[in-house]
């Protein structure tokens, strides 16, 4: 516009004052594009030292992942060197087992024999076989077929616990009336509750269970013997059987002292024998059997009650094995 004035204003100062707005507004411009070229040449310089900044950060994150790269497959073989010692222990392990195995069930077998002749010679003894016996000679005989009695139990408890933990026990199962059973153990066990004063007492279902009966009298008796043997003198041993849908239960409960709290976490370990023992005779065998047993049925044995009121032992079993 400017430019085009300058053909209609006549010559002298307009011309001239045209020309020189002409001139500032040409100067104005290009002041404003040189600002706008050094802008663009700076916002270039941060974009070229951003992406030097950016590039440097991705070789610092390459060389990173590399060395993890190399760290998890160092890690890995280590891991593998691991497993594969373990896996060797492992073995070892199983292979002590059955070593330790073997050497319990015939060191046991060993025992079992001679002291078997040991029990038989003193019962023969004891019935006169050999002649009359003073009344010491007899208190004497009596000892020896006690303790010889006693050890015979230990090295049968201690073969039973070879030969379940062996897993080489295979149940018979048949179809067994439960209160029959309990009446043959109490039977068994009679003699030694009688010692003591103490009643038994059986109560509640009679149901069949398809379990293998030899098991499972195992088991009964040596609930059994412990309520027996902890239960305070005149006192009720008793036997509850209840249904429990397809399962049954067996509760056995005594007026002992009860179990203390310290040895709940141990009771059903091997050899451990609690704070109630004490003074009883005993391998601490009999509960570990027992569990084992009545899992090898599908059931289990738990603790039932606190300390102080006795103790309440349940053997909990399926009544028809599982498929
Ligand atoms: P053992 O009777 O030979 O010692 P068990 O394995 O049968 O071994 O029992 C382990 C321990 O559990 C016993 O030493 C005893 O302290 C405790 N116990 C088991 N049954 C009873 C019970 N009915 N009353 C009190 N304590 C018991």
């Amino acid at each position: 516009m400017l430019a085009l004035a300058l053909l209609v204003v006549p010559a002298g100062w307009p011309q001239t004052g045209i020309v020189a707005a002409l001139l500032g507004v040409v100067v104005g411009q290009g002041m404003v594009n040189h600002r706008r070229t050094d802008e663009l040449i700076d916002g270039q310089h941060q974009l070229l030292e951003a992406t030097q900044r950016l590039h440097g950060q991705q070789l610092v994150i390459e060389q990173q992942n590399a060395s993890l790269a190399s760290q998890v497959e160092a890690r890995t073989v280590e891991l593998r060197d691991a497993n594969m010692h373990l896996a060797a222990a492992n073995l070892e392990l199983l292979e002590l087992d059955r070593f330790r195995s073997a050497m319990l069930s015939n060191a046991s077998h060993e025992l079992r024999t001679p002291l078997t002749g040991i029990l038989g010679s003193a019962q023969n003894l004891r019935d006169g076989v050999a002649g009359p016996l003073a009344a010491q000679q007899r208190e004497y005989v009596q000892m020896i077929e006690h303790d010889s009695g006693r050890l015979i139990r230990v090295v049968n408890e201690l073969l039973d616990a070879a030969r379940v933990e062996s897993g080489r026990v295979q149940l018979q199962r048949e179809p067994i009336a439960l209160h029959r059973l309990i009446d043959d153990v109490f039977g068994l066990l009679q003699p030694a509750a009688a010692q003591r004063g103490v009643a038994l007492q059986r109560r509640g279902d009679e149901p069949v269970v398809h379990a293998d009966a030899d098991k499972i009298r195992r088991v009964l008796i040596n609930l059994l013997d412990n309520a027996i043997k902890f239960c305070r003198p005149q006192g009720l041993v008793r036997v509850s059987v209840t249904n429990v849908g397809e399962a049954l239960s067996v509760a056995v409960e005594d007026q002992g002292p009860g179990i203390d709290a310290a040895d709940l976490p141990h009771l059903f370990e091997r050899f451990y024998r609690g704070r109630s023992a004490d003074g009883t005779p005993g391998s601490g065998l009999g509960l570990a059997i027992a569990r084992n047993l009545a899992r090898l049925h599908g059931g289990d044995i738990a603790l039932d009650g606190g300390s102080g009121r006795g103790s309440r032992f349940v053997l909990s079993l399926p009544r028809i094995a599982a498929a």
